[in-house]
């Protein structure tokens, strides 16, 4: 860049000060032509650099449950900085480390016996298709390797990841680079048939009979995982139509296939249960989460998995390492602190079902927006909405990344992917917010061709 840069002054940046930073999934000549700053967040409005006031539609990245600067969650993270900065978790140990994982197993759905450690979602989605490889091989299943994603999955940006995820963009750069013997079943969007669905839609359960037909293809005995989010939000917030992850669970179930249930973004009461496992009704075997474990405070991931996953392992010698596998930072003391004192912030709040509540009042300001100039579509679950609109000619992502600018300048973060502008706020949102948020998001809609 150059020093015309303009900085904005408040930030205490110089203007060279921005070239450095190669930001992840933002176009860096645009944004460093006109920076957008956050210097600090309360609840749920964050202050721009210049001081104004930013109410907060998107938690984040999807990741500020509880909203910002939770006292709780701050001072355990302080506290934590001074008493014990880092021990590791290979061959030792620390306790907060032990506290963490048995308070997340005791609210996990039932049979999640064991938790393993990761820095991020990405981390927790490769850890997950490690061991469910692995699993099938120490049951003496070695040619059980294969996994099955999704198109316009989102599982991160690591190699596993990548591989099974189904997002154009994110796989294009990157040529004959995927782990091999990955397949994807086909998406579940469908909007001749379910535009304007309130909640699940109706149409598209069959979808899932699509893992009938890799079933054919590959061979039960060559498929080890079926890796799904169970709403797929980073491709737009594609919600499953109604009975499709039922359907899937038991073909999974019916071929010995593990099904993780990707909850990275779900995982913490994002549909008013404490895990999108519960609200469904499913019963997958892994769930990999990361995001609202310490209300992205810390960085932190965890896939918790099934028992008899765990115990499968637990076998040969004594001395024997289980698993060569982990991070440095597994378990790292300032995250379990931060995730403990999550945990508490959102239980004493009765935070993980306060979606639950608000989503009758959320569906009803959300679908408002149907009707309004471009918008095709208008989808919910939980406390989750999007608005599709109508792309422009020869411009993808342009017509939601201009209107996620235009409600920032009116005061509100939303969240544009491709042709679609996401919201899925803090779940301390009172219902005047809410009429705030939808209220900027209307005028957005309106002021931007
Ligand atoms: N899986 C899902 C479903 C996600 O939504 C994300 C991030 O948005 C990831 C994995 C990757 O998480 P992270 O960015 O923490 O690596």
């Amino acid at each position: 860049m150059n020093d015309t840069t303009p900085v904005p002054p408040a930030s205490g940046l110089k203007a060279n000060d921005l070239d450095a930073f190669w930001m992840p999934f933002t176009g860096n000549r645009q944004f460093k032509r006109a920076p957008r700053l956050f210097a600090g967040a309360e609840g749920m409005r964050y202050v721009t650099a210049d001081g104004a006031r930013v109410l907060d539609g998107t938690s984040g990245l999807w990741c500020v449950n509880a909203g910002h600067c939770r006292p709780k969650i701050v001072e355990a993270i302080r506290r934590q900085a001074g008493e014990l900065d880092f021990a590791g978790t290979f061959q030792m140990g620390h306790p907060k480390a032990f506290e963490c994982a048995s308070r997340l197993v005791n609210m996990a759905p039932p049979g999640f016996d064991n938790v393993f450690f990761t820095n991020s979602g990405s981390e927790a989605v490769d850890t997950a298709l490690k061991i469910a490889i692995a699993y099938h091989r120490v049951r003496g299943n070695a040619s059980k390797t294969r996994l099955i994603g999704r198109e316009r999955g989102y599982h991160g940006s690591n190699f596993g990841g990548m591989s099974v995820g189904g997002i154009a963009a994110n796989r294009k750069l990157f040529g004959g680079a995927f782990i091999p013997g990955v397949d994807h079943l086909r998406h579940t969007h469908d909007l001749d048939r379910n535009a304007f669905s309130r909640g699940q839609p109706l149409y598209g359960a069959e979808l899932a009979d699509d893992l009938e037909r890799l079933v054919t293809l590959h061979d039960a005995s060559t498929i080890a995982a079926v890796i799904v989010e169970p709403v797929a939000c980073s491709a737009g917030v594609l919600v499953p139509p109604q009975g499709y992850l039922e359907r899937l669970a038991a073909i999974c179930a019916k071929h010995d296939i593990l099904l993780i249930l990707d909850e990275v973004i779900t995982a913490f009461g994002r549909l008013g249960a404490p895990f999108a496992a519960e609200y469904f009704g499913i019963r997958p075997d892994i769930i990999t989460a990361a995001k609202g474990i310490t209300n992205g405070a810390v960085p932190m991931g965890a896939v918790f998995v099934q028992g008899k996953i765990h115990d499968a392992f637990m076998t040969g010698p004594d001395a024997a390492i289980e698993l060569y596998h982990g991070y440095t930072y597994s378990g790292h003391p300032l995250a379990a602190a931060a995730c403990i004192a999550t945990l508490d912030t959102l239980q004493e709040e009765g935070l993980l079902t306060r979606a639950n509540e608000l989503a009758p009042y959320w569906e009803e300001a959300v679908h408002s927006l149907k009707g309004m100039p471009h918008v095709i579509d208008v989808r919910n679950i939980g406390l989750i909405g999007a608005v599709e609109f109508e792309p422009i000619d020869g411009e993808p992502g342009k017509r939601a990344y201009d209107r996620f600018l235009e409600a920032l300048r009116l005061g509100a973060l939303v969240r544009a992917t491709g042709d679609v502008i996401a919201l899925a706020p803090p779940l301390i949102i009172s219902k005047a917010e809410i009429d705030e948020l939808i209220g900027i998001f209307t005028r957005a809609l309106t002021s931007v061709r």
